[in-house]
């Protein structure tokens, strides 16, 4: 005990503070442990208590509270991120905010919501209006939406949309981390500064985000002999703007041996790139797929979208969720390939680590273009030769966003003005600590 959770009690109310231990450990944890650099460093750091908020009021006294006092706080949403941004490295007051779940508005192009509304809820609400999310983790039933903006980046729906930055955060109200907690409406490029930094400069309380008008999806799956002739369909498709998709994403062998639910859909020794296109569209994509030497495999009616097995279950990070279960000693890197140049990197890191690096890739928008992506699925040994494989990545010009490490990236493009913004919301750096450094451990 510190001696301020009888303070906290009394000021929030006794049902909103959590202090048994078994609820503070399962609370204290993301899913870190999916890189065993990680998992042997964030082990039994634990919060000294939960606040699990309920509206704005118990966010702004939680955190006037923890100021007074010099309490660290740290923001959870559902705690499915991957690189223990949730984790609180110091102790203190880790500050739930799920319970913030009302959708506030459907509008025209836009949602407002709370940031504790899971995204398959928004999703949901948002098809009822004829509308759709534009992007989204592959873990949409349990994420939330302030999650994902905090610690997220893109997902199903990038290959049309771009990640967090490209305009897919209108507004978000801010918490600061003051004597008097300020609630500030951003807006604008001003937004670029809370997107993906893991709660360290204001907690996210609200926000509005825009939405696309809602198509009919159809799922499939294309298998092909070879990675080559894969990565080459998933490429042409990625790129043909004349359809319309959501997801192209590719596995080698032997991953999708792994994708235990999908074992009947999938052919033994084949490549697989799963898709999401907009219905009517196979045809197209088909002609793809035989210029490739492919073959069209499973294809689900759009009428089954999101019922039963959902393709995106085994993409983005999922692929390495699958892998993770068939063989614990799996992890990933998550890497930039080169759009002009991607076929050498891939011949280039297989004729160098064959079964060592399995290569699992996405294709998204970035700044007009499609760009392929890799998350490959690593066969980890040690520390040391998981940093010399980013080397090598790095030096055939792949570029590789370390998930191995809680801090954010310095090299981030937004990572002077979050240190300015910490600076000023968050003068004595109680929000999520450790977390926002120049030089992380
Ligand atoms: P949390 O894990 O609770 O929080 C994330 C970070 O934001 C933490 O630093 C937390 O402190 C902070 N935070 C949370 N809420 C707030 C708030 N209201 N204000 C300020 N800070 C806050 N991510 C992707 O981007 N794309 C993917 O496709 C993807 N796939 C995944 C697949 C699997 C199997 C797993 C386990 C993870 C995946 N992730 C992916 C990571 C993660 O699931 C998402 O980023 C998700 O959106 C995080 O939401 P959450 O509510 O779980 O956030």
């Amino acid at each position: 005990s510190k001696g301020w959770e009888s303070g906290a009690a009394e000021l929030l109310g006794e049902s909103k503070l959590l202090l048994e231990s078994s609820v503070v450990e399962k609370l204290s944890k993301d899913y870190y442990w999916y890189s065993p650099v990680l998992d042997g460093k964030l082990k039994g750091k634990l919060a000294d208590g939960v606040v699990k908020a309920e509206n704005e009021e118990d966010v702004a006294k939680t955190l006037a509270y923890a100021y007074a006092h010099r309490i660290p706080i740290t923001p959870r949403g559902a705690g499915t991120g991957n690189y223990g941004q949730a984790v609180p490295l110091d102790g203190g007051i880790l500050l739930d905010v799920s319970g913030l779940n009302s959708i506030i508005e459907i509008g025209d192009g836009y949602a407002r919501c709370q940031c504790g509304v899971k995204l398959g809820l928004l999703e949901k609400a948002a098809r009822e209006s004829g509308q759709e999310l534009r992007i989204y983790p592959s873990t949409l039933m349990v994420a939330t939406i302030g999650g994902f903006i905090s610690g997220g980046s893109g997902g199903i729906g990038s290959i049309t949309w771009g990640n967090l930055w490209d305009g897919n955060v209108l507004e978000a109200v801010i918490y600061t981390m003051e004597q008097s907690p300020k609630r500030m409406v951003v807006t604008g490029p001003e937004v670029q500064h809370y997107i993906h930094s893991y709660g360290t400069t204001g907690i996210v309380t609200e926000v509005v985000i825009p939405l696309a008008p809602a198509k009919s999806w159809q799922e499939s799956i294309f298998q092909f002999d070879s990675l080559e002739d894969a990565a080459l369909f998933g490429n042409a498709v990625a790129n043909d703007a004349s359809i319309p998709k959501r997801m192209v994403s590719l596995s080698e062998w032997p991953l999708p041996s792994y994708f235990t639910p999908l074992k009947k859909q999938l052919e033994r020794d084949s490549a697989a790139v799963l898709l999401e296109t907009e219905a009517g569209y196979l045809e197209e994509v088909h002609a793809h797929a035989k210029q490739a030497r492919g073959r069209m495999g499973y294809v689900k009616e759009p009428s089954q979208y999101r019922k039963g097995v959902s393709l995106s279950d085994f993409t983005w990070n999922h692929t390495t969720l699958w892998s993770l279960r068939a063989d614990p000693t799996y992890t990933y890197l998550q890497s930039g390939l080169s759009a002009s140049g991607f076929m050498e990197q891939l011949a280039l890191i297989k004729g160098k680590f064959a079964d060592e690096v399995l290569i699992h890739m996405e294709w998204m928008m970035a700044g007009g273009n499609i760009i392929p992506v890799a998350l490959p699925v690593i066969k980890y040994s040690t520390e040391e030769r998981l940093y010399e494989i980013v080397d090598y990545f790095e030096s055939i010009e792949v570029s590789v966003s370390d998930p191995h490490t809680w801090a954010v990236s310095p090299r981030s493009a937004t990572f002077s003005g979050m240190v300015e913004r910490k600076r000023v919301n968050d003068p004595l750096g109680l929000l999520n600590p450790g977390k926002l450094v120049a030089d992380p451990a």
